[in-house]
């Protein structure tokens, strides 16, 4: 069928009952032991799967243990370390900038506000998000990531096109209570069913209520081409 409810409030509410059911014990998929190790993986997961994250980051925290050991590290061989990721040569360098700032204005410890983190060099809003949410138990926006963003536009929930935006037009519809876990259920969803190429719209849960549905639907509202 294909028809979102009548509000994005409702529409919220029922696509995160459903996937709640669905996907009952969705968390973060990135491997990591405290809050360092926690930043160091965000960073490295922009752009790159969390799977070649997790690979690379298994030797990685092996040889570096605090933010002096990243920050001492010679670029070459820091880039060298990680260079199975996308981007690792500006990625060593902004790992070795944030924790030089770490050990200058923060006594070596992760900051825990948004404002610090995004501070810090290579640290977005959507980094700052997950660090604040998985290792300081703050949760001040919705991570918004490529699957959010897809399915966001999909299932009618946003027009919006930018991750930034995005956030700021979900946080009113979706409740507070719920923003953490919005993020992981979408990117288990997106990973699962709804994936970017070919969505799987025979299967999905939510396709009664989606607008962008394959069975119903000529548009995909992610990119407002004819599927
Ligand atoms: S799989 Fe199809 S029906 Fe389900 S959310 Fe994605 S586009 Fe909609």
């Amino acid at each position: 069928m294909g028809t979102p409810l009548d509000t994005r409030t409702a529409q919220a509410e029922e696509v995160l009952e459903r996937l709640y059911e669905e996907y009952p014990d969705t968390t973060i998929s990135l491997n990591y032991s405290n809050r360092l190790e926690l930043l160091i993986a965000v960073m490295l997961s922009a752009q790159c799967t969390d799977e070649r994250v997790n690979k690379v980051t298994a030797d990685l925290f092996a040889k570096y243990d605090t933010a002096e050991d990243y920050a001492a590290a010679e670029q070459d061989e820091l880039a060298e370390d990680i260079n199975s990721i996308t981007y690792f040569n500006n990625k060593a360098k902004y790992i070795r900038s944030a924790c030089a700032d770490i050990i200058e204005k923060h006594d070596g410890e992760v900051p825990d506000t948004m404002s610090e983190l995004t501070d810090l060099a290579g640290v977005g809003r959507k980094t700052a998000n997950v660090v604040l949410q998985h290792g300081h138990d703050i949760v001040e926006g919705i991570v918004v990531d490529t699957h959010v963003q897809r399915l966001s536009r999909r299932l009618g929930l946003t027009e919006e096109e930018y991750p930034e935006k995005i956030e700021e037009d979900l946080m009113p519809v979706v409740p507070e209570t719920d923003w953490q876990q919005f993020t992981h259920l979408f990117i288990s969803h997106g990973r699962a069913v709804c994936d970017a190429r070919n969505p799987d719209c025979d299967a999905c849960v939510l396709e009664d209520r989606c607008p962008s549905s394959k069975l119903d639907h000529d548009v995909d509202l992610a990119s407002g081409d004819e599927w």
